[in-house]
């Protein structure tokens, strides 16, 4: 050993400075020459811990005893072993989220697929995880789920709730999948999607009512039609985007163009409904009694939660009686114009005859004509279309005083279709908006918007964000539920590349909505989209009531998190 030492020693001496030479072969005691600066930089640690460093401890040629060596060994062994339980536990007990370890969620899919063994209820094929986890109508981040299960009743969903909460797994309720702001995108490390869409069947129909019990995975546009096949004359007027669920229309709490007459998710139109809590307890929120006035409404709780507080499996809805109903347009020189007539309109006495009032902007009449999928091609200017409703003579009068008041405002032509077919065609131009831009741009994508201003204030909102998209180089149509102050802005782009020009477009929108004293979504929801700007809306006050509640209702945070709820600075 010793002799081992002197080798490595010398050899190491001899590629060092002649001071060092001196120090090492004289002994430390010998006089050292004065430093200097480069001497300082070349001044050699303590010779024995180099050596010892060249080699490891489990080497023939280390230089130590072997109480060194041991000693060196266990510290090795001890600090090896320190950072393998820190591996470990980061990978299995995720520090920051608290959510399942990957070994949980594997764990948490073994019971899903024992509680549900039926084919096809429990899937991991990553196609269905993506599609489920995603969607082509948003552009913000997603993730797919680890896991989807269809629920097929409120058994069902306590079952998946149970399972979910035992292993710490996030739930995602997943419906209709329309919504447009990454409402239902996966949780990092890894979430279970519940599938509502089989849970689709009307329960109870009470003509004498006005009202109807379903499932929540049930399609508006499915609702209306069993009762017209069933010959009942009501509906439910909620209508959002095709192909939309009840509890999904709840969860982001929308409107559509019915909104100017029949008000929006957040009016009467929910009596009751049944609700998972997170902790598996299934609550009713009313009964089916019209009116209650037994303590606050807790149905309001769930409209606008998106998925957050409880999980909607049954609904109680209110309905509406069918009435006559007929279609008119009026053409404007500019929004202005088309708006301040609106407002005159719905504030006349047949202002409750008007069931829907949509504006289309010049660039949205241009793409219908463009794409062609409508009878005939209409003059490109700001646009109105109205829907009417009542009898005959209601209706009759109605259209008249619109004629007469839109002239007023400035409208050099007015259509008014009396028969079913006409009224059919000339709504296809607003029915057919979204497939017109698109169709109209071929290749490009679309990124849709919804803000919502004070009625008085939506002239300078679409003329300011007209300005900023040219001036931003972007191209767009325009489409509003002008009787609400509500508009949708559709910004086309042909790459990801343009993402970032159009996502800025859309922030300096909202903030024109909020500084006109608006909202940033009037009917979509905030999602991951517009949960930035809440704390701007709202205050902190209430965007921090609406934590405390999130956080009693859910205190391990597992429904739909990272969505809805500003994230803390
Ligand atoms: C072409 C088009 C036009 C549109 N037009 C309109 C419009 O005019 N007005 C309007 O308001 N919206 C419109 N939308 C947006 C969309 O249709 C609505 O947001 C709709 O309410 C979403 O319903 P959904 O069933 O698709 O919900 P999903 O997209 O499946 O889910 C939406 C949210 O609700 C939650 N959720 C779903 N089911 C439940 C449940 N059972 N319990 C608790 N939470 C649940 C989800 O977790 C998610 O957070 C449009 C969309 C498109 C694509």
């Amino acid at each position: 050993m010793s002799a081992s030492i002197s080798r490595v020693s010398r050899r190491w001496l001899a590629s060092r400075p002649a001071h060092i030479r001196t120090m090492a072969t004289k002994g430390p005691g010998s006089p050292r020459p004065a430093p200097t600066s480069s001497s300082y930089s070349t001044q050699p640690p303590n010779s024995k811990i180099l050596t010892f460093a060249r080699y490891s401890p489990w080497s023939k040629s280390f230089p130590g005893t072997w109480r060194t060596r041991a000693l060196l060994q266990s510290a090795f062994y001890a600090v090896g072993i320190v950072l393998a339980t820190n591996y470990v536990d980061s990978v299995w007990f995720p520090p920051e989220t608290g959510y399942a370890s990957p070994r949980e969620i594997k764990v948490a899919i073994e019971k899903l697929k024992q509680a549900f063994p039926e084919e096809g209820r429990v899937s991991t094929d990553p196609v269905i995880l993506t599609e489920h986890g995603s969607s082509e109508n948003s552009y913000h981040p997603a993730s797919p789920h680890a896991v989807v299960v269809q629920a097929l009743s409120t058994e069902d969903v306590v079952k998946i709730v149970k399972i979910a909460s035992e292993c710490r797994m996030p739930m995602v309720v997943y419906s209709g999948a329309t919504s447009l702001e990454g409402h239902y995108s996966g949780v990092s490390p890894g979430s279970i999607c519940i599938d509502m869409s089989g849970m689709n069947n009307i329960l109870e129909i009470h003509e004498a009512d006005s009202d109807l019990i379903c499932q929540a995975g049930i399609q508006w546009e499915d609702i209306n039609q069993t009762l017209k096949d069933k010959g009942i004359p009501l509906f439910f007027p909620l209508d959002p985007g095709p192909g939309a669920t009840i509890g999904g229309m709840i969860g982001t709490g929308c409107s559509g163009t019915n909104a100017v007459r029949y008000g929006t998710a957040k009016a009467e139109w929910f009596l009751n409904l049944t609700v998972v809590l997170p902790n598996g307890e299934v609550i009713k929120t009313r009964r089916r009694a019209r009116k209650s006035s037994a303590g606050f409404d807790t149905t309001k709780l769930f409209i606008g939660a998106e998925g957050t507080l409880g999980i909607v499996t049954e609904a109680t809805l209110r309905l509406a009686p069918l009435l006559p109903t007929k279609v008119a347009m009026a053409q404007f020189k500019n929004v202005e114009q088309a708006v301040n007539a609106v407002q005159d309109i719905l504030n006349s006495p047949y202002g409750p005859h008007i069931q829907c009032v949509e504006l289309l902007d010049d660039k949205m009449m241009e793409a219908i004509n463009v794409a062609g999928v409508t009878t005939k091609p209409l003059p490109v200017c700001d646009t109105l279309f109205f829907k009417l409703q009542g009898d005959e003579p209601a209706i009759k009068l109605t259209a008249k005083t619109v004629q007469t008041i839109v002239k007023k405002h400035g409208s050099d032509r007015f259509e008014f279709a009396s028969t079913d077919q006409e009224a059919e065609d000339l709504w296809q131009n607003r029915k057919y908006a979204l497939t017109s831009t698109m169709g109209a741009h071929p290749g490009s994508r679309c990124w849709t918007t919804d803000v919502c201003v004070p009625v008085s204030k939506l002239p300078e909102l679409v003329y300011e964000t007209k300005k900023d998209l040219a001036a931003a180089g972007l191209r767009s149509t325009i489409v509003g539920h002008v009787g609400d102050g509500n508009f949708h802005a559709l910004i086309l782009f042909e790459n990801d590349g343009e993402l970032p020009k159009v996502n800025d477009a859309v922030h300096r929108l909202v903030h024109r909505a909020l500084d006109l004293d608006g909202t940033c979504t009037g009917e979509h929801g905030v999602g991951i989209g517009k949960k930035q700007y809440l704390a701007e809306e709202l205050g902190e006050g209430t965007v921090e009531l609406m934590r405390s509640i999130k956080k009693a209702v859910d205190p391990m945070n597992l429904l739909n998190p990272g969505k809805l709820y500003p994230d803390k600075n």
